[in-house]
């Protein structure tokens, strides 16, 4: 004779109770009459938890709750049985407490970069202009304004542009340059998934003198668009949200996600390794024009001399990359045999 509480199917309503066992039968008594009667193949037995008591559930949805927390059913399932040990056992729970947060690290990070490089792929021209022209809108409505540098402070950065895209064999259609005032940005530049690439004011004026240094971040974002950073970003970005959403069966994230890209991009973060990426790209362009990574590495430093005599960095460009000295490293290796 087991006590614990019957609790009625599709109802709140719980009464005192004791079951009985037989070898094929199971019956439940409140007050010495028989409220429910089964055969053993047609109850769950709840799997085992310590510290929790073994639950009834009978086919027509009516449970029995037993009073004591430690009982155990005789004629509990194998299934549970084997449940009951994998769950008291100490070392299998270490190990899912260590493996539990490691596969969700290699499905974030791993995979899911993986899932977004095959997208970004196959994702047709169309949907990249798209992506970066809304960009561009949103970005110039809220951050952007019109430069204040002269026609020829701006004819300047015009003309070195498009000499680089030409002497890559670029397309000067897609490959587009503005040069806008911000205060968000600071002396700054970056470059949309579709090509176009803005500088600011600040610093084309900066390196008004310095048109080497220029030309080098230049093709850094340049190597930015090619490699196609922000899309891998978005992609990525789109792919761990539904699937952090399929996870926890809120779908409401997704369309946030869809509709959210475009201001995810207003101040978008390359991964280290991307921005390695956009240098080689940088370098490997630069060898092909006849220069050098020494020269790579020249431009770089003469923008590291240009921060020294601030008391503090106004290049924001150089907050949002690597460190300058292990650039210029990088670029001398390159030259390195
Ligand atoms: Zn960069």
């Amino acid at each position: 004779m087991i006590k614990g509480y019957f609790y009625l199917p599709n109802s709140s309503r719980v009464q005192e109770a004791y079951v009985r066992l037989g070898d094929e039968h199971i019956a439940v008594y409140a007050e010495d009459d028989c409220v429910f009667e089964s055969t053993l193949t047609a109850v769950n037995v709840a799997s085992h938890l310590p510290g929790q008591a073994s639950e009834l559930t009978f086919a027509d949805g009516a449970r029995f709750v037993p009073h004591d927390v430690a009982y155990r059913w005789s004629f509990q399932q194998r299934k549970s049985a084997l449940l009951a040990r994998l769950e008291s056992n100490l070392a299998l729970i270490l190990c899912a407490l260590v493996a539990t947060p490691v596969l969700l690290y290699a499905f974030l990070f791993k995979l899911v970069p993986g899932i977004a490089v095959t997208a970004v792929q196959t994702m047709p021209d169309a949907v990249v202009e798209q992506m970066g022209q809304q960009s561009m809108v949103l970005i110039e409505r809220t951050v952007l304004s019109p430069s204040e540098l002269s026609a020829q402070e701006q004819q300047a950065v015009f003309t070195l542009w498009h000499d680089t895209v030409s002497q890559l064999g670029l397309s000067a259609e897609k490959y587009r340059i503005d040069v806008y005032r911000s205060d968000h940005f600071g002396a700054n530049a970056f470059a949309l998934p579709h090509g176009q690439v803005v500088v600011t004011d600040e610093l084309a004026r900066r390196l008004g003198d310095h048109p080497d240094a220029l030309r080098a971040i230049l093709l850094h974002e340049i190597g930015h668009v090619e490699r196609m950073h922000s899309v891998r970003l978005a992609s990525q970005a789109a792919v761990a949200s539904i699937a952090i959403a399929m996870l926890v069966g809120d779908m409401d994230i997704v369309a946030e996600v869809v509709l959210g890209s475009g201001s995810a991009l207003l101040d978008l973060q390359f991964s280290q390794n991307m921005e390695w990426e956009a240098d080689n790209y940088a370098l490997m362009q630069l060898e092909r024009l006849g220069y050098s990574g020494e020269d790579f590495a020249q431009a770089l430093e003469s923008l590291a001399s240009l921060d020294e005599k601030q008391s503090q960095s106004w290049l924001k460009y150089l907050s949002t990359h690597p460190s300058l000295e292990e650039r210029i490293e990088h670029a001398r290796n390159h030259t390195a045999p």
